[in-house]
């Protein structure tokens, strides 16, 4: 069973005098250990799928399972502990830049109650995975870009998630540093066997580490299937 089902997930919002249709009936399996990709331009439904998947988006229509769990009829308790499972990285990092480097990522520990010891410990594990262990004390403000994201792939792991999203993670990054971070998430994904679904409208970035594809056009899938099939059709 795939560890992420969406079945005939519509999304649409409506406005004072619009309405907008962002996902127009949405189905689509990722199975555990995938790395899928979601690709489409701007504007395609890409994000709203994604916060569909962990529900900081609600669907209007239709059914997100994890694991199985259709999440609409999760208890409050239950819901949160699934969303520690499900963890994010964004474009613009979202880092708390009062807090320094060990401290940003102690924050997802700290809020589940994780002792200041442990979660200290912990930290210091997920700096070295992420190749930032001389920066533990440096703030944001002094890292650079692709360093603010290796703090966030350190935050997002903390939890020990077994799904991590991304939502055009690279995309504020050169070529060199998306590279370098591409990389990282492909380590994560083998050592760990965390899940990861990766949004972009760069086509490189599927090529360059993705197992699975969708295409997301105008709140539709336009085709889904491994990198090789989608990307070999006539
Ligand atoms: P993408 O991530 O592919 O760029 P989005 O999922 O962000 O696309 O947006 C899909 C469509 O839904 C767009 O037309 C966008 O303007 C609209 N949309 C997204 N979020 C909202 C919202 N909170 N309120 C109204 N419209 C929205
Ligand atoms: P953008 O797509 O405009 O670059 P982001 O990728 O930073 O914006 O964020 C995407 C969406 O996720 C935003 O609508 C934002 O409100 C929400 N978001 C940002 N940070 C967090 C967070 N730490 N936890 C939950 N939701 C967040």
């Amino acid at each position: 069973e795939a560890i992420i089902q969406v079945r005939d997930v519509t999304k649409t919002f409506v406005g004072k005098d619009n309405k907008v249709e962002a996902l127009k009936g949405i189905n689509l399996d990722i199975h555990k250990g995938e790395i899928y990709g979601i690709i489409g331009m701007s504007g395609a439904g890409k994000s709203t799928l994604v916060r569909c998947l962990n529900f900081l988006e609600r669907p209007t229509t239709g059914t997100v399972f994890i694991e199985g769990k259709d999440l609409s009829q999760l208890k409050e308790g239950e819901l949160r502990k699934t969303r520690t499972e499900i963890a994010m990285i964004f474009q613009h990092f979202n880092l708390l830049m009062q807090r320094n480097v060990i401290d940003n990522i102690c924050f997802p520990m700290e809020i589940k109650g994780t002792s200041r010891k442990d979660a200290v410990k912990r930290a210091k594990e997920l700096l070295e995975i992420v190749g930032l262990s001389e920066k533990a004390k440096a703030y944001p403000a002094q890292l650079s870009g692709g360093q603010k994201q290796r703090v966030a792939i350190a935050r997002a792991l903390a939890n020990n998630p077994k799904i991590l999203l991304c939502d055009e993670a690279t995309s504020a990054l050169d070529p060199t540093t998306t590279k370098a971070i591409l990389a990282l998430l492909k380590e994560i994904n083998e050592k760990y066997g965390i899940t990861i679904v990766i949004i972009t409208h760069e086509m490189a970035v599927v090529q360059e580490i993705c197992t699975h594809v969708a295409i997301v056009d105008s709140g539709n899938l336009a085709e889904t299937g491994t990198v090789e099939e989608v990307f070999s059709r006539p």
